[in-house]
């Protein structure tokens, strides 16, 4: 195979995987980033790799969420009513995919990545990739009786289609004290879902970005990328205002939350990324969980991460991406409090915001330009872009090798994921 210089744009999880499998294909690889290598969304996220649960988030019931999201503050999902005429192409882009039918298509589309999902991560494990800090299966839980149902029905069906492990009995009482002790007592049933996998995100990109440079990845950190030059090349400025123009033999754009501005500025029509904000934190507990827990009804999620319990949840459309609000911080520790048990909630630590890139549909931008076939994008990962990195970095790698991409034994089908659907 011939060796090409790829310029990745952008250091979060989608770049560093993509250049992570670049290298391994003797590639030779500049990332740049606007800030340090990880400083978007990469670290102070949940840590989950979900072959069961990676699917879109417009679906017939989110579509009465965003709705209600104009008007609440304290919904898990909100939107500023500011942002409301920015982001209206967005809404009515999400609401369209909320239909049965589209939302469905939309998870099938997904569901191509879920065989490989975990053997796209062991391969990077088995590369010396710190994959450790958390493991194996989630406790889902609810204590509204038709969410559960409904739920556990659909993993069933998805684990019939191959789309990841089917779902344990459904547990309630003592059985699910059993299971997990360190549930608050008003968390009426759940059930395991024992294919899912959780690792420490900090400590997983800390040892991707070590590889990467240890097997000679060109950093440019703190070089913002404004536009697409000529060919392969980017218009990048530097911190003290001048510029420079990166060129390679293949671009990678995978600036995240950030990615549509460059496609803008460069003229090229696409599905829009938006920002889709959420938020963490570090919280003591009495009891540390057996297992991640997912709360569906307070839509939450809390982790144990090396021996510490991280609080995650919150999609929050609207102001600049790296604003964090302390008001959604209490929204997420008062659903959190209703889950967990014994943390003492007034000691928070490590608050985080983070960008997920949002897109309508829930398919991330994956190929290249259109009639620019030395520039590819990989963009709007939404809430998958760990479960996803791992995988989409080998989707790339074909991509820029010229080889037709197979996703767990078989052709991707990548016409879901046009840049400009
Ligand atoms: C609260 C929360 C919890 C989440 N939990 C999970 C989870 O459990 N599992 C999961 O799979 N996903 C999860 N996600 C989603 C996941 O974090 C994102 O999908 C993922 O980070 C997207 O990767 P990315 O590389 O596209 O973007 P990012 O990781 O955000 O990286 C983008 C990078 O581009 C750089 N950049 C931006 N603009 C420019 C520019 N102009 N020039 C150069 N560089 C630029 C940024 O500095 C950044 O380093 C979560 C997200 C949040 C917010």
């Amino acid at each position: 195979m011939k060796t090409q210089h790829v310029v990745v744009v952008g250091g979060g999880l989608i770049g560093l995987s993509t250049a992570y499998a670049l290298l391994r294909d003797g590639h030779r690889v500049t990332i740049i980033d606007r800030d340090r290598l990880g400083s978007g969304a990469a670290k102070g996220n949940a840590g989950e790799l979900t072959p069961q649960q990676v699917g879109p988030l417009a679906s017939p019931h989110t579509a009465k969420d965003i709705i209600r999201g104009v008007f609440t503050r304290t919904s898990y999902l909100s939107i500023e009513p500011l942002q409301l005429p920015r982001l209206a192409l967005f809404g009515l882009g999400f609401l369209r995919a909320s239909g049965a039918t589209r939302s469905a298509r939309g998870a099938a589309a997904l569901a191509q990545f879920s065989g490989e999902i975990l053997p796209s991560l062991q391969r990077m494990a088995a590369d010396g990739i710190d994959v450790s800090g958390g493991g194996d299966g989630y406790l889902m839980t609810s204590s509204v009786e038709a969410e559960l149902q409904a739920a556990h029905a659909s993993y069933r069906r998805r684990a019939e289609k191959g789309w990841g492990e089917a779902p344990g009995a459904i547990l309630r009482g003592t059985q699910l004290a059993d299971q997990e002790p360190a549930l608050a007592s008003g968390v009426a049933a759940g059930f395991m879902l024992p294919g899912e996998f959780s690792l420490d995100p900090i400590t997983f990109v800390e040892s991707l970005i070590a590889h990467l440079k240890t097997n000679g990845a060109e950093i440019r950190e703190g070089l913002t990328a404004e536009r697409l030059g000529d060919g392969a090349s980017v218009v990048c400025r530097a911190f003290d205002g001048s510029k420079t123009t990166i060129r390679g033999d293949k671009l990678v754009l995978a600036a995240g939350a950030w990615t549509t501005p460059i496609l803008r500025k460069s003229r090229v029509r696409s599905a829009p990324v938006v920002s889709g904000k959420g938020y963490s934190f570090t919280v003591p507990v009495e009891q540390m969980p057996n297992t991640l827990v997912h709360s569906m009804d307070r839509h939450c999620v809390a982790i144990p991460m090396h021996g510490r319990l991280r609080i995650v949840g919150m999609m929050e459309f609207g102001s600049h991406p790296e604003h964090l609000n302390r008001q959604k911080l209490e929204v997420l520790t008062r659903a959190a409090s209703g889950v967990i048990s014994g943390a003492d909630w007034q000691n928070r630590t490590e608050e985080w915001v983070g960008a997920r890139p949002m897109t309508a549909d829930g398919m991330p931008l994956l190929g290249a330009i259109p009639n620019r076939h030395e520039v590819l994008v990989a963009a709007g990962h939404n809430m998958h872009g760990l479960s996803l990195g791992p995988v989409t970095g080998e989707v790339l790698a074909d991509l820029v090798a010229g080889r037709e991409p197979v996703v767990a034994g078989k052709p991707l089908d990548l016409r879901p994921f046009a840049i400009n659907r």
